[in-house]
């Protein structure tokens, strides 16, 4: 399973193909010396990631084979893997502590019957999907409807990794659903954990290999998540590192609740509140995150308050109106970071789109929508927005709203030449805020002996990989 650099670079396309082709002469040899009933592990370490897949295809198509469960042969940890549940195990450097690996276990038939079409389907994320939703699928399965909330809490509750695991459900169904269906998993690339504080901080791998980051924090008033709606950003905000290299994609309802979940099972301790504030611009991807956020709020599901759940905005104005109607009961903070047009468009390019006052008034009509106040995010940066002028223009635009500012120090990345606050004026920026009756917390820096910052763990691993080069 070690590495083999000799054939990853030496190999060229036309090669890999007639690869493929070797490998299906060697099984159509093969295959008779495997008796009736036996079994035949099809394992290789080729280059592509199809070519293994068309292969075993090809062996269920041609050959007098059906594909065979792993069962309890595979190590626990492996279970889960979404290749798992079509019939194959397949690991990926980066993703896994090897090179390209892929096995089949196929079963030789009694009686010589082939498989007549192996059914290529797109397998749906049964993770991302709601209760009735299930419901809908296992209807058109002519399953009855109980059926979907044990799959629900299967999924959300009990949190297994795989069909094979939901005991309570008949094994012919297990196997219906593992071909249709997938759950997606993440799997933990780094965990760094403050020496400070205890903070946390994830760059989980998905399953198509992007990483993503997490952050778990402790407080008094419970444990927290910091959760990333996207890989990449695309607001391009300037002091930010997860923006740098623009979007990727967004993350799918699913991705963001394993988030949770696989932080909640690491640490071993209730999770009581959730932040989407971790890379991304949650309101870029609005339709999954208001997915996610139902399900992380469902009772018989995440079970979070939605009164213990913020999402952080840039300020798409569109956005937070369409938010507003969707009547959820969470917190919704604006990065401000300026107190004026001008200032603010030197730091986030979105305030070129929309002027401060056009966000006052989204924020305004959202806590008319829901009743909840909103929270202005305000990070400090040394002689750039920390001064008493900003501080009094800022009480200024604030005073009389209900509303709550939240002083964040600037956590300082590599890529930027700008520093934070110094304590000083920080607290004298609270100070003037507060005498103008403005109510104003400062947000402890958290783990910033981790690389804390938004997106800096990511970048590491992504800009590590791209040196060391690689397939995949
Ligand atoms: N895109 C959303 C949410 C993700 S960023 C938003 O802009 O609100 C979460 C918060 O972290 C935002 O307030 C963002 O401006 C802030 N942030 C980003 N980089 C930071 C840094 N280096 N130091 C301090 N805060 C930062």
């Amino acid at each position: 399973m070690g590495r083999k650099p000799e054939i990853r670079y030496s190999v060229t396309p036309e090669q890999v193909k007639e690869l493929a082709a070797l490998q299906r002469q060697i099984l159509a040899n093969v295959w008779r010396y495997v008796r009736p009933g036996g079994t035949l592990l099809y394992s290789t370490c080729t280059v592509t990631r199809e070519e293994n897949a068309e292969n075993r295809r090809w062996i269920l198509e041609e050959l007098p084979f059906r594909a065979d469960e792993f069962g309890d042969l595979l190590p626990e940890a492996l279970r889960g893997e979404r290749s798992v549940a079509e019939g194959a195990l397949r690991l990926l450097p980066g993703m896994h502590p090897c090179d390209v690996f892929y096995i089949a276990l196929l079963r030789r038939t009694l009686r010589g019957e082939r498989q007549q079409k192996v059914i290529r389907m797109e397998q749906k994320d049964i993770k991302s999907m709601n209760g009735a939703e299930i419901e809908a699928e296992l209807a058109l399965l002519g399953e009855r409807r109980f059926r979907a909330g044990q799959i629900y809490s299967w999924l959300h509750q009990k949190r297994v990794t795989s069909f094979e695991e939901m005991t309570n459900l008949p094994k012919s169904l297990r196997q219906e659903l593992s071909v249709r269906f997938r759950i997606p998993q993440l799997t933990v690339e780094e965990c760094r954990i403050s020496r400070d504080d205890g903070t946390r901080k994830y760059a989980f791998a998905l399953e198509d290999g992007n990483i993503i980051e997490s952050v778990f924090m402790r407080y008094r008033h419970g444990n927290s998540v910091c959760v990333s709606s996207q890989v990449g950003c695309r607001m391009g905000c300037s002091f930010c590192a997860s923006t740098l290299d623009g979007l990727e994609r967004n993350l799918a309802p699913s991705e963001m609740l394993e988030q949770v979940y696989r932080i909640q099972r690491d640490v071993g301790e209730r999770v009581s509140h959730v932040v989407v504030m971790g890379t991304g611009e949650p309101l870029d991807n609005l339709e999954n995150l208001v997915r996610f956020i139902r399900i992380l709020s469902d009772e018989k599901a995440g079970g979070i308050s939605q009164r213990n759940i913020t999402v952080s905005t840039c300020g798409l104005v569109p956005r937070i109106g369409r938010l507003a109607e969707e009547k959820l009961q969470i917190t919704l903070a604006l990065s401000l970071h300026a107190p004026n047009d001008a200032l603010r468009r030197t730091m986030m390019p979105i305030a070129n789109t929309y002027t401060i006052s056009q966000c006052l008034e989204a924020c305004e009509a959202y806590f008319r929508a829901t009743g909840r106040r909103v929270s202005y995010e305000y990070s400090l940066v040394e002689g750039i927005n920390d001064g008493r002028e900003q501080a009094e223009e800022l009480a200024g635009l604030l005073q009389g709203r209900n509303c709550h500012v939240n002083l964040i120090p600037v956590n300082p990345i590599e890529e930027r030449n700008f520093r934070e606050s110094r304590p000083a004026n920080v607290a004298n920026f609270k100070k003037i805020l507060e005498k103008r009756g403005i109510n104003v917390t400062i947000r402890r820096s958290m783990g910033a002996d981790i690389d804390s910052a938004c997106g800096q763990l990511r970048r590491k691993i992504v800009v590590q990989r791209e040196q060391r080069g690689g397939i995949s």
